[in-house]
C-alpha cells in the first residue's frame, strides 16, 4: 500500500521514497511513499519529476498509486519533486469548490451533484432548475467573504459510522477523512486543499449552462480569476472604445445599433424588392417576343445565382408571357421562372430534365431551381429543355 503523503502534508513538494515495483520496463513506478496526487475526485493528477524524469501521468489504483514516467528509471530510492504551481493551482480551485458547494447549499439548500476541474476553470453542476443573476452575485460576495475572513481548513479523521454534519453523506466504510471549513462546511474528501480560505484568492462565478435539469457554474479561483477578470475588461473595453463610451454603456450602445442594423436591414430587403420589380418589368419591355408569342430571356452566370437574381427573374416572369432562365457554371445549377400564363410548368419541365441529365431540384409551376452534377450538364439540360420550346 503506498503511504499518501498528502493526505496529511498538501504542501509537501520533495520527498525521498523507495521504490517497490518498476513495472512497464521501468516506465510504470510503485513507491513505498509519495507526495504525488493521483487523478481522483474530479481533481487532475499532479506533475513533477522522480529522479529527474518526468512524470507524465498518477493513476489511483486503489491501494496503489502508479508513476507513469516520460523515460524508464532503474533506481531502487528515488528523489521526487512535484510541480507546485500546478498542485496549488489545483488545491486553490478545489478548495474553493468546497467553499462555493458549502454557500450554495447554505443560501439556496442547491446541493452539488457533481464537480469537474479543468486547466482553464471548473465546474460545479447544482441541483436546482435555475439561478438568477442576483442569486449569482449574492453566492460570490458571500462566498469572497469567508475567503477574505480566512477561516482555518482543517484535515481530520473521523469514522464513517459515527462521523455527523456531513455536507454529503459519504459512501466509503471504515475512516473517513474530512475537510472541514471553520464554521461553514464539513465534507469526507481524499484530495488536496489549503490550509486556510485567504489562499484560495478571489472567487469569480461566470458562465451559467443548464444541464440536466441541474444548472452547471463556472468558476475560478485565485490568479485564474484575476487573469480571466483582466481578459474580460480587455474584451469589454476594445467593445467600449468602439463606441466610444464607458465600460458601463456597452450593453446599451450594443442594444442600440443591433435594433438599427435590424431597421436597415428590413429597409434594404424593402428597397431590394422594388428594385428587382423595377429592372424586372424594365427588362420585359426590352426583351422582343418570340414567334412562340413569348419573352424569353437566358443568363448564364460564373458565380452562385443570387437571391437578387432570382427576384428579378421572378418579377420578369410576373409580366406575362415570359420565360426567364439562369444557369450558373459554378456552382453548375439551373434556374427557371415562368408566368402563369406561358403555357409551361417551371417545376416539372426541371424535374423531368433533371430525370435525363442529373441533378437534384425541383419547385412550383413559376419557379423552379436546382444544382447540377457538371458544367457540361447545363448545355445537356439546355438542350432537353429546348425540346420543349424553351
Ligand atoms: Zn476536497
Amino acid at each position: 500500500m503506498t503511504d499518501r503523503l498528502y493526505y496529511n502534508d498538501s504542501y509537501l513538494k520533495h520527498f525521498e521514497a523507495e521504490v517497490e515495483e518498476a513495472a512497464d520496463d521501468g516506465r510504470r513506478l510503485y513507491l513505498n511513499r509519495t507526495a504525488f496526487y493521483p487523478t481522483s475526485g474530479g481533481q487532475p493528477h499532479d506533475l513533477g519529476e522522480i529522479n529527474g524524469i518526468a512524470v507524465v501521468e498518477v493513476v489511483d489504483e486503489e491501494e496503489r498509486v502508479a508513476h507513469l514516467l516520460a523515460s524508464p528509471l532503474t533506481s531502487s530510492k528515488v528523489q521526487a519533486t512535484i510541480n507546485w504551481n500546478r498542485r496549488l493551482d489545483f488545491m486553490r480551485q478545489h478548495s474553493g469548490q468546497h467553499l462555493l458547494s458549502a454557500v450554495f447549499e447554505a443560501e439556496l439548500r442547491a446541493r452539488t451533484a457533481s464537480v469537474h476541474f479543468g486547466n482553464e476553470s471548473s465546474t460545479v453542476d447544482l441541483e436546482i432548475p435555475a439561478l438568477t443573476a442576483g442569486d449569482v452575485q449574492m453566492v460570490e460576495r458571500q462566498a469572497n467573504m469567508i475567503v477574505m475572513e480566512n477561516r482555518l481548513v482543517h484535515v481530520g479523521y473521523e469514522d464513517a459510522e459515527s462521523a455527523e454534519g456531513l455536507r454529503k453523506a459519504s459512501v466509503r466504510q471504515g475512516q473517513l477523512r474530512i475537510i472541514s471549513i471553520d464554521r461553514l462546511d464539513k465534507s469526507a474528501c481524499g484530495g488536496t486543499h489549503v490550509r486556510h480560505t485567504g489562499e484560495i484568492g478571489p472567487i469569480l462565478l461566470r458562465r451559467l449552462d443548464k444541464i440536466r435539469g441541474n444548472v452547471r457554474v463556472e468558476f475560478l479561483c485565485g490568479s485564474r480569476a484575476i487573469e480571466q477578470a483582466g481578459k474580460d475588461y480587455e474584451a469589454l473595453n476594445s467593445i467600449a472604445k468602439q463606441f466610444s463610451c464607458s465600460l458601463s454603456d456597452t450593453g446599451a450602445s450594443v442594444a442600440t445599433v443591433v435594433e438599427r442594423v435590424k431597421n436597415q436591414d428590413k429597409l434594404i430587403r424593402t428597397l431590394s424588392a422594388k428594385i428587382a420589380e423595377t429592372e424586372g418589368r424594365d427588362l420585359h419591355a426590352a426583351t422582343p417576343v418570340q414567334e412562340n408569342g413569348l419573352k424569353h430571356l437566358t443568363r448564364i452566370v460564373a458565380v452562385a445565382v443570387s437571391e437578387e437574381d432570382r427576384s428579378v427573374a421572378q418579377n420578369f416572369a410576373a409580366c406575362g408571357k415570359a420565360i426567364y432562365q439562369i444557369y450558373s457554371t459554378n456552382p453548375p445549377s439551373a434556374m427557371v421562372a415562368c408566368s402563369v400564363d406561358s403555357g409551361h410548368h417551371a417545376g416539372n419541365l426541371l424535374k423531368n430534365a433533371f430525370a435525363i441529365v442529373g441533378g437534384k431540384g425541383g419547385g412550383s409551376a413559376t419557379f423552379a431551381q436546382g444544382s447540377l452534377p457538371s458544367t457540361e450538364a447545363i448545355s445537356q439540360l439546355r438542350a432537353e429543355l429546348e425540346k420543349h420550346g424553351l
